[in-house]
């Protein structure tokens, strides 16, 4: 697979051509910033390239006529108001990346949500008086590769998450997220109430390329734990030695990566998988003929059901035990972050599965792996998931792909559910 593709023919005929041309232009310029050489994006959270990518996002929309607000903690709000004093609805989802990330991932969601937000008003005005107001929202710092945890803006905007801990977190060079986000000047103190959420994304799994669906209608997300590791050893020379007096933290670390997989299958059933990763490991002091001295490390495990997560998660903590003695260190456990297995709001489903209906696209009940701003939001307010398609499932990669047909089904879509939601069909008008 090359990183290129060609644009697939466009599977059903546009009824608004210059509207969908202005949203691929606007996602290839946008693709440009931080861009990679291998296709994808590196826009960490608050980097130069993110503040970037948040003016130019600003620009965008202000010349679409709606006005750019930053909360406490750099999440961005492009407010159109239609009704003046009543509630916002929002959509929104991250332009931040993972490194070397890809050019979808959150940054569409994010440019659907301001072409379905105008589209949506401008239809409004045919429709009757609208019984809300709407806004986009960027949220800060959703992947959580540069400062953690991931998902931070959107923790802060729910309650789940103390303001203050989210600014004073700091990257691995020591800069915090309160003076990375004053260097790009994305940061200020606006505060909206939201009535309700809609947040469309890529699935960056394989489901509904599989099953030759266009839009998956997210019932629930998946239960995550993830847990933060510190295994400490003794620096030692690798050589001189002897092995029954070495407290090797490399040795404990790669133990529980590989226990870490075979807990994962030992509960995973036909029913409900478990799934895991060490996504970061880092070795102090990572020097050849040196028997490293600490390891820290980040994994996480998931499942779909609760119960077999809560037994993979003891079983995990007993094979760390039996590790600490094994290889003859001290396994500290840093901060976790557990997010159960949640629903999304049913009706919110059925108002989408409709809107898919009327435009003749293809759809699926599907669960989400991977975490997302929504997962925070729809225990605040009622929320709406939608998915489209990533070729072969590859995500938070630069080969990440979704095509310019798929793209533009996603607009049409949040653009009916925004209409309707405006209307007051998903929640109660003020
Ligand atoms: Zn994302």
């Amino acid at each position: 697979m090359t990183t290129q593709q060609p644009t697939e023919p466009t599977a059903r005929s546009s009824a608004h051509p210059e509207q969908d041309a202005e949203f691929l232009n606007h996602f290839r310029s946008m693709s440009q910033i931080g861009a990679t050489a291998g296709g994808g994006v590196d826009r960490q959270a608050a980097t130069l390239a993110d503040g970037q990518t948040r003016h130019w996002f600003r620009g965008i929309v202000e010349s679409l006529g709606m006005t750019v607000h930053y909360d406490r903690v750099g999440n961005q709000f492009a407010l159109l108001e239609l009704v003046p004093g009543a509630p916002f609805i929002a959509l929104g989802s991250h332009l931040d990346s993972q490194p070397l990330g890809g050019r979808f991932d959150g940054a569409y969601g994010v440019l659907a949500g301001a072409h379905a937000v105008i589209r949506a008003s401008r239809a409004a005005d045919a429709q009757g008086a609208p019984a809300f107001n709407l806004c986009v929202v960027n949220w800060f710092n959703e992947e959580g590769c540069r400062f953690k945890p991931s998902m931070m803006g959107s923790a802060v905007f729910t309650g789940k998450l103390d303001a203050d801990a989210a600014l004073d977190t700091a990257d691995p060079a020591g800069v915090t997220v309160r003076e990375a986000l004053e260097a790009i000047g994305t940061v200020g103190d606006f505060r909206v109430d939201l009535a309700a959420y809609l947040e469309i994304h890529i699935e960056q799994g394989r489901v509904l390329e599989d099953s030759g669906m266009t839009i998956g209608l997210v019932e629930s997300t998946w239960g995550a734990n993830k847990y933060e590791f510190v295994v400490h050893g003794e620096q030692a020379h690798t050589g001189a030695t002897v092995i029954a007096d070495r407290q090797d933290a490399l040795l404990g670390a790669s133990a529980m990566v590989v226990a870490a997989r075979a807990v994962a299958n030992d509960f995973s059933t036909p029913d409900a998988e478990v799934i895991t990763s060490c996504g970061e490991f880092t070795v102090f002091p990572n020097s050849p003929v040196v028997v490293a001295s600490r390891v820290s490390l980040l994994m996480d495990l998931r499942s779909t059901d609760p119960e077999a997560l809560a037994r993979a998660d003891a079983a995990l903590f007993a094979r760390i035990r039996e590790i600490e003695v094994e290889a003859n260190v001290r396994i500290e456990r840093g901060a976790e972050h557990i997010w159960g297995a949640k629903a999304y709001d049913e009706r919110g489903m059925e108002l989408a599965a409709a809107c898919a209906e009327e435009l003749g696209l293809s759809h699926r009940v599907v669960r989400t792996l991977a975490g997302h701003d929504s997962t925070n939001l729809k225990d605040l307010v009622p929320t709406i998931m939608l998915f489209i398609p990533s070729a072969e499932g590859i995500s938070h990669n630069e080969r990440e792909f979704t095509s310019d047909a798929d793209m533009l089904a996603g607009v049409d879509l949040l653009t009916a559910v925004t209409s309707r939601v405006l209307r007051g069909e998903f929640v109660p008008a003020p």
